[in-house]
């Protein structure tokens, strides 16, 4: 009834950890405990964790422990981090091309918009090295 993937100790469906910034939350599948992959729900605007090996679907509510620390200070597009990019945390995306110089491959992530707490809105940055281009839907 096991078939275990990797070398054997359980690990909990959802592992957050919470240990300072740059330390990114893995999550897993509680059906096959296999990586749960960030993906956009274009119509609900949200992120969602799929399990690639079944049909496991979650939504996160917070897209990263990571992320989550750097965006409380964020509320204008200036003060995102361009180091996002380089974070395996966040989900990456083709379907949204950098406005500015048409690099297909922007990391996203869901934050808080500068006009009231409730909202949230997804942010993009342009993963292109010498772009960093940062925009909202
Ligand atoms: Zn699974
Ligand atoms: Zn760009």
């Amino acid at each position: 009834m096991s078939h275990s993937v990797s070398s054997g100790s359980p690990r909990p469906a959802v592992e957050k950890i919470d240990v300072g910034p740059g330390f990114v939350g893995i999550m897993f599948c509680p059906e096959c405990n296999n990586m749960l992959y960030p993906r956009e729900d274009k119509e609900r605007k949200v992120l969602t964790y799929t399990c690639r090996n079944c049909e496991y679907a979650q939504q996160a509510s917070n897209s990263c422990v990571y992320v989550n620390k750097i965006l409380h200070k964020v509320n204008e597009l200036t003060q995102i981090n361009g180091d996002v990019v380089a974070d395996p945390c966040l989900p990456r995306t083709e379907d949204h091309p950098c406005p500015k110089c048409g690099h297909r491959g922007a990391v996203f992530f869901q934050a808080q918009s500068r006009r009231g707490e409730e909202e949230m809105r997804l942010y993009y940055v342009c993963a292109a090295q010498n772009c960093n281009h940062r925009w909202t839907e």
